[in-house]
């Protein structure tokens, strides 16, 4: 049961906020920090994690840290599309291992979309090199 569980503090994002693993940021403040994914389903393929909080999901996350988080989500998301000019642009979180959730602390995907382009495999594939990710990191980050 993964939907509902004791917060492990060694799942790879608390890693990350402890500065334990590598990543490539495009923002971070008091509140979240964005990072790209490593396993892109498309160019520019970010996450964005809250800061200060031991939250597995979206159903876990304390009610009163969500607007905070949200507003965050939002400044990075309108940043990934300045940066990148997509043609769309999906916001989405899974919650629980049969929902498509593999790292078990709160984030949202921010996955621009280009016509005719078909999303890669989530959380598969060949892992991306901090050199291929940071030109378009570093696009984003201008723009937030
Ligand atoms: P989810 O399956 O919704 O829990 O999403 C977890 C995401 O984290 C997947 O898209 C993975 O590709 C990504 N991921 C896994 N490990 C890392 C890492 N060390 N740095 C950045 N992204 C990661």
């Amino acid at each position: 049961m993964t939907l509902h569980a004791p917060y492990d503090p060694d799942n790879i994002f608390a890693k990350i906020l402890r500065g334990d693993m590598p990543h490539v940021s495009v923002f971070e403040d008091e509140v979240a920090l964005a990072f790209m994914d490593v396993f892109p389903q498309a160019e520019g393929h970010t996450l964005i994690i809250p800061k200060k909080v031991e939250a597995r999901n979206f159903l876990d996350m304390p009610t009163e840290k969500l607007g905070a988080y949200m507003e965050r989500v939002q400044q990075v998301a309108r940043a990934v599309e300045k940066a990148l000019n997509p043609d769309g642009v999906v916001v989405t979180q899974f919650n629980g291992a049969p929902a498509g959730q593999t790292v078990f602390h709160l984030h949202f995907h921010i996955l621009p979309r280009f016509e005719g382009t078909r999303l890669g495999a989530h959380a598969a594939g060949q892992m991306a090199t901090p050199e291929q990710l940071e030109p378009i990191a570093s696009r984003i980050r201008a723009a937030v």
